[in-house]
């Protein structure tokens, strides 16, 4: 029965698969192979079997959408009103939101994150445009500075030129968006390298913006690897900016290589945020927001809360509970709306993720592990997973896993948690759980991070800045935040008296 059930779901994804085109670069307005006729497969997270060839961009192929970008950013795109620029911005937005469904399920096929969890992500994403392009409109000013009655010096904001944008593939096209609306609202070209895992969404955001009718070269997409596209993209000298999100070392990589260009960065990276319970907290919501805080997303989520501190006093029954919610979470079919957990995106990403779970057993924890479906062998399922009795100095504790597992820890008091919370070299996200409201705005303060929830699960506000500490990233991007990165500032000096000139050689 189970083997009967596993190939009727394999063949609904055989059969979506079968239907996709095989994927082409976006250059200059143009669906076209790559330079050498390379490609690469794109492979099923559930059946780990191909499901298209992906054109496969090199150096030469960056170099042409480069200038395509260029040309385009000296011509058309860069001498357009604002005003007609941004009704591109909106409409793109408005195209994405009429085919949410078709670009979630192509989102889950893809990259095994559950259906009614990438129909979120796509919404956002088409928010991501009118977000944008709203804030340019009422948030894109300069500042002027009167100086007696000698100056008046004022700002502008110009965009920088071609922005080249480097995205990973856990949640691919809200991340890709979230650069891609800002970058473009603000004036700027792109060349976007979408992670090599996840090609198909970020191939579907081309034929949006074709459609949406940009001038050529305004958008430009370069599928490839890291090491060759990318790196290629990193070094281009007519590429001013980067804005990267992804691993720790490979920000690092790459901002090695970007320092003979002087490449301006946005570096979104990893993390290994803490969620803190009080014993005085909403156990119940605070349970809520542990679990979904970690297995949503698959686990595969930056700002997961992968480290749990419980208060001692509440530790047993929590843990009690959130075991009950470990064993009963559905683990299933991505194309399932029911699923909550599916497969990894990629089998050496599950083998690494099953190797963090044999780690804290030799590291001393306890595991405990929810349940895969017997007809679900066949693709990267990881059960969600919690590690107990773990320590802050493990590796498990230490290292990002970026999968659902959770390990969880108690403390005594405010003092030691907040040590522990800091004591990792990331920094992106945080959470605390706690009635009492001094302390929870004196343990927000203290915990080492670049955004913090009080009581609350990670909920976003466009506006408000998006970033990381520590290892976690430099730069916040988010709100008129991303003007810091994605426009150049001039500061203009204007005498309107007969300020002092000194008079050399009279
Ligand atoms: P990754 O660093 O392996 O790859 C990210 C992108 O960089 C891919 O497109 C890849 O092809 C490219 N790349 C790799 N090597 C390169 C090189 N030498 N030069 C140029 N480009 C290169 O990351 P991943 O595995 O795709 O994504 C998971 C990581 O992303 C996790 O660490 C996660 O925490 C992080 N992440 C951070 C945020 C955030 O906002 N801080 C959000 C999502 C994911």
């Amino acid at each position: 029965m189970a083997n009967q059930q596993t190939q009727s779901v394999a063949d609904q994804h055989t059969k979506l698969a079968k239907e996709l085109q095989d994927v082409k670069l976006y250059i200059d307005g143009k669906f076209v192979d790559a330079e050498d006729n390379g490609t690469f497969e794109n492979i099923s997270p559930f059946t780990n079997e191909t499901m298209n060839n992906i054109a496969s961009g090199q150096a030469a192929d960056i170099d042409k959408a480069v200038k395509a970008a260029h040309k385009a950013f000296k011509g058309e795109w860069g001498k357009m009103k604002q005003s007609e620029r941004l009704d591109y911005v909106y409409k793109i937005g408005d195209l994405i939101e009429e085919h949410v469904e078709e670009i979630a399920l192509l989102e889950a096929l893809d990259t095994g994150l559950p259906l009614s969890q990438t129909k979120k992500q796509v919404s956002r994403s088409a928010n991501n445009f009118r977000f944008y392009a709203d804030t340019v409109k009422s948030q894109m000013y300069g500042e002027t500075y009167q100086v007696d009655d000698e100056f008046v010096n004022y700002t502008v904001r110009t965009p920088v030129g071609v922005a080249g944008l480097i995205t990973p593939w856990n949640a691919p096209f809200m991340l890709e968006t979230w650069k891609i609306a800002p970058a473009l609202a603000t004036g700027n070209t792109v060349v976007l390298k979408p992670a090599e895992w996840s090609p198909l969404t970020a191939n579907r955001m081309a034929e949006i913006i074709d459609q949406a009718g940009l001038p050529d070269g305004v958008f430009n997409i370069v599928h490839g690897f890291g090491e060759t596209a990318g790196d290629a993209l990193v070094k281009h000298k007519d590429v001013k900016l980067i804005s990267f999100t992804g691993e720790t070392t490979t920000g690092s990589t790459i901002m090695k290589n970007g320092a003979d260009t002087l490449k301006r960065f946005s570096m979104e990276l990893g993390g290994k945020s803490p969620i803190i319970v009080f014993s005085d907290a909403d156990l119940d919501r605070a349970l809520d927001a542990a679990t979904w805080g970690v297995f949503s997303f698959n686990g595969e989520r930056c700002t997961a809360n992968s480290r749990l501190y419980l208060h001692e006093d509440i530790a047993e029954d929590f843990v009690a509970k959130l075991k009950q919610r470990v064993e009963n979470i559905r683990v299933g079919d991505p194309l399932d709306e029911s699923t909550q957990v599916g497969p990894l995106i990629k089998t050496e990403h599950y083998e690494n993720v099953k190797s963090y779970i044999e780690i804290a057993k030799e590291e001393g924890c306890e595991v405990v592990s929810g349940h895969i479906p017997e007809e679900l062998s066949r693709g990267n399922y990881v059960a969600p997973t919690m590690l107990l009795n773990a320590e802050n100095d493990m590796r498990v504790v230490q290292e990002e896993i970026f999968g659902p597992v959770i390990a969880v820890m108690t403390f005594k008091d405010e003092e030691e948690v907040i040590e522990k919370a800091n004591d990792v070299e990331y920094g992106l996200a945080g959470y605390v759980w706690t009635n009492d409201i001094k302390r929870g705005h004196r343990v927000a303060h203290a915990v080492e991070s670049g955004m913090l929830w009080v009581n609350a699960q990670n909920v976003r506000d466009l506006r408000t800045p998006f970033g990381g500490s520590k290892n976690s990233g430099i730069g916040r991007e988010g709100g008129y935040y991303a003007f810091e990165f994605y426009t150049e500032q001039k500061i203009i000096h204007v005498a309107i008296g007969d300020h002092h000139i000194p008079q050399f050689g009279i």
